[in-house]
């Protein structure tokens, strides 16, 4: 018998057919070798297994729900929506569901401290949780214009004991943000680690943040099946760098379940209005590994747009790459308009506030629902939408819609 999906991708190299490996400086080659070591042995590990587990029930409160949106799906008047509920995981989102992992693997590896970039400020607040619970230091690189855009989140690090480094070079912003930090684990990689906060990145970090993402996935199938008998007709995630919907995905591969990762279309087509990497990007190395990007003329990775800072990124995890170019998965959008108005649908008919990231995933829902009306869709409700709310209300105010 074949091996599962799960086992043979990636390969030894981290490929996922030809997406994905390690495109690295030679100082980080011999590190990244000894993560990937650690995350075989440690990780598959019995008392590591089972610290894991008990930490997701007991601390991040997991299992999360899988809820029927009844009223939502009878205004829609098509398929019936479903939501796994990572909004109520511990901090509002699923980031830390891999964060806890990576954390206790530099716990297991003997590391004293957490180093990691941040845009909007979620991943380094679901890492400065992680470094708590474990005592360990963390160091979060961030641009300084997003320093002064996503305030509430710098605040929220600094009273977790995190050391926030202001990155000043450049475009002070994402991409800034992540050499900054690479060269702030190069100077100690034996103290530190660096704690990726999606599917991408240089091999083994596709693949261990989707292996710590897939516990959504497995977790919505036992659900979902409880509850209805069946398993779901299609699943819904936003795409960012593809942690939450990889997460989802994982469990359900070599099921027949339709699998959409949705885009943000942004305001436009255009490059600079969106961040749909996979809907208008080709292929191209960028951070440490191979993928479908979006790229000026000159090469160089464009500049991105989306109201939801968590998906402004202008490539995709190497295994989205890969599981579209196979025609595994789909690629859908929804722009920034349709998630607006999923985000007040979802609020008003459910009592539910999305984060705008996850927004995308229902309004893309919404879409579908009505050309499929006699079929379920599960969405990965990734996040609550506390974050965006002084956002949208001076944006969208509630009045219009
Ligand atoms: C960061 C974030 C995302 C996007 O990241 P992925 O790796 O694509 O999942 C989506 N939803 C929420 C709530 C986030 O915080």
């Amino acid at each position: 018998m074949d091996k599962p999906y799960l086992k043979l991708f990636p390969n030894e190299e981290g490929y996922f057919g030809k997406f994905g490996g390690a495109f690295l400086p030679p100082q980080l080659i011999e590190q990244f070798k000894k993560i990937e070591q650690a995350y075989l042995t440690i990780g598959n590990s019995h008392n590591f297994i089972m610290e894991l587990r008990d930490i997701r029930k007991h601390y991040q409160g997991r299992p999360t729900p899988v809820y029927y949106a009844k009223r939502l799906s009878e205004y829609v008047g098509g398929a019936r929506i479903y939501l796994k509920r990572e909004d109520l995981n511990h901090t509002g989102a699923h980031k830390l569901n891999h964060c806890m992992g990576e954390a206790l693997l530099a716990k297991y590896l003997g590391k004293k401290k957490l180093i990691a970039e941040t845009g909007a400020g979620q991943h380094g607040v679901a890492l400065a949780t992680a470094a708590a619970y474990f005592g360990l230091e963390c160091e979060i690189h961030m641009g300084e214009v997003d320093i002064k855009k996503e305030h509430p989140n710098v605040t929220r690090m600094k009273i977790l004991g995190a050391k926030v480094v202001p990155v000043g070079f450049g475009g002070k912003t994402l991409k800034e943000a992540v050499d900054s930090a690479f060269d702030a684990y190069l100077k100690d990689p034996d103290n530190s680690i660096y704690a990726i906060g999606s599917v991408v990145g240089p091999h083994p970090f596709p693949k261990m943040v989707r292996d710590f993402q897939s516990v959504v996935g497995f977790e919505a199938r036992d659900q979902f099946l409880e509850m209805t008998g069946n398993l779901p007709d299609n699943l819904v995630a936003c795409v960012g760098g593809g942690s939450n919907a990889m997460g989802l995905f994982s469990a359900f591969i070599d099921d027949p379940c339709e699998m959409y990762g949705v885009e943000p279309a942004g305001t436009g087509a255009k490059l600079g209005e969106h961040a749909a990497s996979l809907t208008y990007g080709s292929e191209g190395v960028l951070h440490g590994f191979n993928s479908i990007m979006l790229k000026n003329e000159d090469g160089s990775p464009a500049a991105v747009h989306s109201i939801a800072s968590g998906l402004d990124y202008p490539s995709v995890g190497p295994e989205h790459a890969h599981l579209n170019s196979i025609h595994r998965t789909k690629v859908a959008t929804a722009n920034d308009k349709e998630t607006i108005q999923a985000f007040y649908d979802l609020s008003h008919y459910e009592g539910i506030i999305p984060a705008l990231e996850s927004a995308h995933a229902v309004a893309f829902a919404m879409k579908l629902a009505k050309e499929k009306p006699y079929e379920s869709i599960l969405v990965n409700l990734s996040g609550r939408g506390d974050k965006d709310i002084d956002f949208v209300v001076e944006n969208y105010p509630p009045e219009n819609y």
